[in-house]
């Protein structure tokens, strides 16, 4: 008996029907049987993967958040922050506090004058709009690292897309 046979009825006319997940960053396949519906979890179970998390840098020159949102907001969803007061305000200009947090399906980018970052909160495939925001983010955010000197760098995680 193969782990696609339906534990109900016994047919092996099923198809895969996501994923569930597990207690200690494990997930199993689960199947839905063709034949009567009935839902079941295959007995294989596989690692979770780390959800897509990316921060890339501007160096010289600050992005203008105005005209992203402008610009973001007619494909995305977008929402502005103006943190509160903090030690940052002694050194950074107002605008250079603010962030626009942009909503793609399954990817969210916190975009902020020198920094991007891009996240999943649960590892899921990318979608076509989630592979668009990334690709927007990336031309607009070029560098890996926060300063021209070689000391931190981020390297991109692999994702997976629809
Ligand atoms: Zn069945």
């Amino acid at each position: 008996m193969s782990e696609k046979t339906c534990p109900k009825c016994g047919s092996v006319e099923t198809r895969k029907y996501g994923w569930k997940i597990l207690a200690g960053g494990k997930k199993a396949q689960m199947f839905q049987c063709k034949r009567c519906g009935s839902y079941f979890r295959g007995k294989g179970l596989a690692k979770l993967s780390e959800p897509y998390r990316y921060t890339r840098f501007r160096w010289w020159n600050k992005i203008d958040l105005e005209e992203v949102e402008k610009d973001l907001s007619k494909e995305f969803s977008v929402k502005k922050f103006s943190p509160s007061r903090d030690e940052m305000e002694l050194a950074l200009g107002k605008d250079e506090r603010d962030e626009l947090m942009v909503s793609a399906d399954t990817l969210t980018a916190m975009l902020s004058a020198f920094r991007a970052v891009l996240f999943q909160k649960e590892s899921a495939s990318f979608t076509e709009k989630d592979v668009e925001l990334r690709k927007i983010v990336l031309e607009l955010y070029k560098r890996e690292r926060p300063t021209p000197f070689p000391w931190s760098f981020s390297t991109e995680p692999k994702f997976e897309a629809d």
